[in-house]
């Protein structure tokens, strides 16, 4: 089968691999859409944490047919072991031993069995398979909003307006927040409003969640909180990265500065059911489509209007 592989940073190639072989408990799919999305535009351009000299699968988000009963499914890209201290503590996104899907950017991707064990779901009759596709990625910004605490009336800034910014808006705003989108590109604003943004001042946010993932926005959102508020860490950073800080802020306005990574498979079901309520134009957020063929190019030099794309292998 045709499969995308990493086999360099900047070098993205269609192979001919083997199809998958399901053991005890995985699952084969048949991809109908996968999705590129920033985590894809990053190892792209960086190289993947799997390249160890072997080209490495691509792509984590996708939906597909079930090789076992031809139903079309959705799979998240992880799920916890569920024996680990963090799982047993309900900290599933902490999951010490976390299984991961690889490889959706292909003809057929092999689904763990543990993720099919307890993250993946049929597609609700009617839902675009290409919006299903977007339930990993909101079910990260359903976790995250539940980690920053927020009350109903509380004001939030969102910096950062790439796919998670806007998953985030909708979050926030369905669970009772008042959204203050900050930063981007211009053309992004209207879009940031359609998923709940509205006009407000960002210096008064309770909450501000950093979802642009560079230092400036890191910095931009300890300046912006509010004293009592809590700022939020979404976006992607660097391991070993320091972040500047003022201390007597922190303690004297009692700050709170905390980070969100993944989900919990509630979160994933949650994701699914809310992409399927329609409650926000989420097909607004697949900008393009492009074959396997096509994958490269859009990553090695993205639209400006780019935030992921549907491939159909
Ligand atoms: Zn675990």
């Amino acid at each position: 089968m045709r499969a995308l592989r990493l086999h360099a940073p900047g070098d993205l190639r269609v192979d001919e691999v083997p199809l998958p072989e399901a053991r005890d408990g995985d699952v084969v799919v048949e991809v109908e859409v996968a999705l590129t999305g920033d985590a894809e535009l990053r190892a792209f351009a960086a190289g993947s944490d799997a390249l160890d000299g072997s080209p490495a699968p691509f792509g984590r988000e996708l939906v597909g047919i079930d090789a076992r009963d031809g139903r079309r499914v959705v799979a998240a890209a992880t799920a916890p072991c569920g024996h680990c201290a963090a799982c047993l503590a309900d900290r599933e996104a902490l999951c010490r031993r976390p299984v991961r899907l690889e490889g959706a950017l292909a003809e057929r991707v092999l689904v763990p069995a543990r993720i099919a064990e307890v993250n993946l779901h049929p597609v609700p009759r009617g839902l675009d398979p290409a919006v299903a596709a977007l339930a990993d990625s909101l079910a990260c910004c359903l976790h995250a909003v539940e980690r920053a605490g927020l009350r109903p009336g509380s004001l939030v800034a969102v910096l950062g307006s790439g796919p998670i910014g806007l998953l985030l808006c909708a979050c926030v705003t369905d669970a009772g927040g008042y959204v203050a989108a900050v930063g981007g590109r211009t053309s992004r604003h209207s879009l940031a409003a359609a998923f709940g943004a509205r006009p407000a001042d960002p210096r008064d946010a309770d909450v501000v969640i950093e979802a642009a993932g560079t230092q400036q926005a890191r910095r931009d959102a300890l300046e912006l909180v509010q004293p009592g508020g809590t700022v939020l860490l979404v976006g992607t950073t660097e391991p070993g990265e320091p972040i500047a800080a003022d201390a007597e802020r922190i303690r004297g306005e009692e700050l709170t500065l905390c980070g969100a990574t993944g989900h919990a498979p509630r979160h994933f079901r949650a994701a699914l059911a809310f992409l399927a309520s329609g409650a926000y134009p989420w097909e607004r957020l697949v900008t393009h489509e492009v074959s396997l063929e096509g994958v490269a190019a859009l990553l090695a030099d993205p639209p400006e209007d780019y935030l992921k794309a549907a491939v159909r292998p």
